[in-house]
């Protein structure tokens, strides 16, 4: 009889380990506490608009994976090119930035500046051997003081709502294109040909939005007899010694068990360790309380307007300004809006609870206006309607200490043999959709095959310090 598979939670990676497993016959039940599956990757439909919770696009290295993508998703799956700009001091950059544009769009004095301040940190680096700690040394060390404090300083502040000194450097280096002034010097001295290191500008996108992609697939995963349980909130773990035998869950408020053979769980790392009995996880909780995450608030305002710009992302670097992305939906898929209007959706980052998580729409929406005024977008007198969508768990929080009370709550996990976290809410890990779907494809893979990966090998997949985007296989 082939094993009982429990998968906690139905975003990309959940899905994609049932969506494995079911096609081998496995016996498999995805708990997911939403009352529809994607996780970070919904999209919500309202009045002919389509919103994702900030905008999405699938861009991957792994060959195999588009492969799929395209084969379920068929003609609805649409190809598009990026066009992001950064919005500053009254000016537009492009991004990533460029030292070119740069050096045309500031002035005189901010140019030396920008070019001593970097000289500097060229020189600091070689003579002090410094270290890149945080996300501010990561940055300094590259690009210099002056540009950090421009570009780079107040946005991540704004974004992660702590200072970069606080930051883990391992963020900068997956996220953060390099400029290279270095090799822009180069070239200019004729001492180099060839290319700079790009951006993916090519992507993918769904015709309906970026959760019809896991829509598609959660049909796939029942039609091949998999079973998703909806509005199920996991609870417990019940164990007997080191192995998991089931898992409890809410759902409208009665508890219910479900007895299991192994479980691939997605849910955010604290989450699956609270879920334990206590007394086991008494040492290990201050660890997982540790492990932070930023949370999300989307403004979707739809409009009376054609169109607003042709820019994918618009990002909005200082830090008066509330909103970090601006986007325009329609720019990903024309089945966005209705014909002859548009949307604007902007990403407020914030923590669960604080003002900017319980501030009244109305309120929000008066406040966001005014600053998109001051930017050049001026929608005040087209508003058709509007509403805010929320996550708890946008970001994990990487700060100075994370990967040390992480490793502790692995060290804690790995000790019960049919239990594997995954995903980027299980390893608190930052990275994009098509990770989370390869990591779920091989944490089925390691059930099914007896340990073909280990644990911590699904953990670490494309954990290599490498630009994220730089080399994807795109449309
Ligand atoms: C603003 C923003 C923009 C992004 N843009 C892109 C992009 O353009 N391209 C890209 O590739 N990626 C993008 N990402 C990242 C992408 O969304 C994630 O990588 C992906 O969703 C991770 O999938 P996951 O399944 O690991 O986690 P999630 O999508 O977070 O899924 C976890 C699931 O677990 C469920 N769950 C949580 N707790 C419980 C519980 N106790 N019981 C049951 N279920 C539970 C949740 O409801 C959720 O459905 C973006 C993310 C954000 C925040």
């Amino acid at each position: 009889m082939k094993k009982k598979i429990l998968v906690l939670g139905g975003g990309p990676c959940g899905l994609s380990a049932a969506w494995e497993l079911s096609k081998y016959g496995y016996d498999v039940t995805v708990i997911e506490k939403e009352s529809k599956v994607g996780g970070l990757c919904i999209t919500n439909e309202y009045k002919g608009y389509r919103f994702d919770l900030g905008g999405h696009r699938f861009i991957s290295k792994n060959k195999e994976l588009v492969e799929n993508v395209c084969r379920i998703m068929g003609e609805d799956l649409l190809t598009s090119d990026r066009k992001s700009v950064i919005l500053l001091k009254g000016k537009t950059f492009d991004y990533p930035l460029s030292a070119r544009d740069i050096f045309l769009k500031m002035d005189l004095w901010t140019n030396v500046k920008a070019f001593t301040s970097y000289l500097i940190a060229v020189f600091t680096k070689i003579v002090f051997r410094k270290k890149d700690i945080s996300f501010e040394d990561w940055i300094v060390n590259r690009f210099g003081r002056t540009l950090y404090n421009l570009f780079f300083g107040p946005y991540t502040e704004k974004l992660w709502g702590i200072s970069p000194k606080f930051i883990s450097s391992d963020w900068a280096s997956q996220r953060i294109s390099l400029l290279n002034l270095k090799d822009v010097l180069f070239r200019l001295l004729k001492l180099k040909k060839g290319t700079t290191r790009t951006y993916a500008k090519g992507y993918f996108y769904p015709k309906k939005g970026i959760g019809q992609m896991f829509d598609i697939m959660s049909d796939e995963i029942t039609g091949m007899g998999g079973k998703i349980i909806l509005n199920a909130t996991v609870s417990g773990i019940n164990l007997n010694n080191d192995t998991v035998e089931g898992i409890s869950y809410i759902q409208q408020g009665i508890k219910k068990t479900i007895d299991c053979d192994a479980v691939i769980s997605t849910i955010p790392l604290p989450d699956l360790i609270k879920a334990f009995p206590g007394y086991l996880t008494k040492d290990i909780m201050s660890n997982a309380s540790a492990l932070k995450f930023r949370s999300v608030r989307f403004l979707n305002i739809m409009v009376d307007q054609p169109d607003i710009s042709d820019n994918t992302w618009m990002y909005v670097s200082e830090g008066k300004y509330i909103v970090t992305r601006i986007q325009e939906p329609k720019r990903r898929s024309p089945f966005s809006a209705p014909e002859g209007k548009t949307s604007v959706m902007l990403e407020i980052p914030c923590n669960e609870n604080d003002d900017t998580w319980n501030c009244p729409k109305e309120s929000l929406l008066k406040r966001c206006l005014a600053d998109l005024k001051e930017l050049g977008i001026d929608i005040q007198d087209k508003i058709i309607d509007y509403f805010t969508t929320s996550v708890i768990h946008g970001y994990p929080v990487y700060s100075l200490d994370y990967s040390m009370h992480r490793q502790k709550l692995f060290d804690f996990l790995d000790c019960y043999e049919n239990l594997i976290t995954c995903g980027r809410q299980g390893t608190f890990r930052y990275f994009f959709m098509d990770t989370a779907m390869e990591m779920g494809i091989a944490a089925a893979q390691n059930l099914m095959l007896d340990n073909l990966w280990k644990k911590e090998d699904v953990r670490l997949m494309r954990s290599e310090k490498e630009l994220i985007e730089a080399t994807s296989v795109t449309a």
